[in-house]
């Protein structure tokens, strides 16, 4: 089976609600012939809808880089499903590492909005990946085994679902996993999503790597078996740069 890729942007806290537009407006032009892989832009919340506009009549995606699992109630500076899928988000991230670094997010949290975002018909983007210290002292299977087992814990099968692999050492830091880290990662992934859910939809599990990618790296990068795509933070503010990995990314697949 062949599987489509994905470059997915996750810009972070960056650009205002027009600079949104403005930007994705000029991507979508240098995107013109991206046809078998799916571009998903992620902006913050304030930016979903201007980008949507700027969206309209194209194939990309629209990301939310996070959500509450609640539908509505008293969670002040939250966002419902309801409230996204209102302004046209297909696709929400959940278990960024910032979110679990820095807001102090648990397994238990990000299961709980996995599948809410299963149950609103939108497609998780689920992120996992180890820091360094637990890479140095050897847990790098099991924290993706933890973190996949708690995460979709559960979920009842794994279609719909797109995981990113982004080891926390990796992101924004410039520094990139080797070919030989980033495949033995994403073979453990795969393993262990096929010991959850039986091999069934399996094959077509799309796994992206996210960590430093850039225009320079991602060729190597996409050659990786079973690397399915990227999810791309710093290089997705800048359109030629977002534009070229898309390039590299389609040939790929075109060229397989
Ligand atoms: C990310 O934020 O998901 C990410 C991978 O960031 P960067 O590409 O900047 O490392």
């Amino acid at each position: 089976m062949r599987i489509h890729p994905i470059i997915a942007g996750n810009w972070k806290m960056n650009f205002t609600p027009s600079e949104s537009e403005v930007f994705v407006g000029k991507c979508r032009n240098m995107l013109l012939d991206i046809e078998r892989s799916q571009v998903i832009f992620c902006p913050p919340f304030t930016g979903l809808e201007r980008a949507k506009n700027a969206l309209q009549g194209s194939t990309h995606g629209l990301g939310a880089q996070n959500c509450h699992w609640e539908s509505k109630g008293a969670y002040t500076g939250e966002i419902s499903l309801e409230m996204l899928i209102d302004i046209g988000v297909q696709y929400v991230i959940a278990g960024h590492s910032e979110r679990r670094h820095i807001f102090n997010e648990s397994d238990s949290w990000i299961n709980r909005k996995v599948k809410a975002i299963l149950n609103a018909d939108l497609t998780p983007i689920l992120c996992i990946g180890e820091t360094l210290e637990e890479r140095n002292s050897g847990k790098t299977e099991q924290v993706i085994q933890t973190q996949l087992n708690q995460g979709l814990n559960g979920v009842p099968d794994i279609s719909g679902i797109i995981i990113a692999y982004e080891p926390v050492w990796a992101i924004g830091t410039g520094v990139t996993a080797t070919p030989g880290q980033a495949g033995e990662a994403h073979a453990i992934i795969r393993q262990t999503i096929r010991s959850i859910f039986g091999a069934d939809n399996v094959d077509a599990l799309r796994i992206l790597y996210g960590g430093s990618v850039k225009p320079d790296n991602a060729e190597a990068l996409i050659e990786i078996p079973g690397v399915d795509g990227f999810l791309i933070g710093g290089a997705s503010l800048k359109a030629e740069d977002f534009s070229d990995i898309a390039h590299i990314v389609e040939h790929k697949y075109l060229r397989n």
